[in-house]
């Protein structure tokens, strides 16, 4: 079986999950988000540090490479 680029794109912004954040106040890495939105073209992501209670929130862009076919309204 070939893995297909087309297919592992697809899913890349979920690969590209930002894992071990520094947290904002005590520097801490923090392994994963805590919670995930995304939406058009971005992703804001929810960070709680576990070892001094902060919580941050971080939002990522991604480049618009799929078309722009849902920008068209
Ligand atoms: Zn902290």
């Amino acid at each position: 079986m070939v893995m297909t680029k087309t297919h592992y794109e697809s899913v890349d912004h979920l690969q590209a999950l930002p894992r071990n954040n520094p947290c904002a106040q005590c520097g801490m890495p923090i392994p994963i988000p805590e919670w995930i939105e995304q939406s058009d073209g971005r992703a804001a992501y929810l960070w709680h540090c576990y070892a001094c209670d902060y919580q941050f929130e971080a939002i990522a862009y991604f480049p618009d490479d799929d078309g722009g076919h849902a920008l068209a309204a």
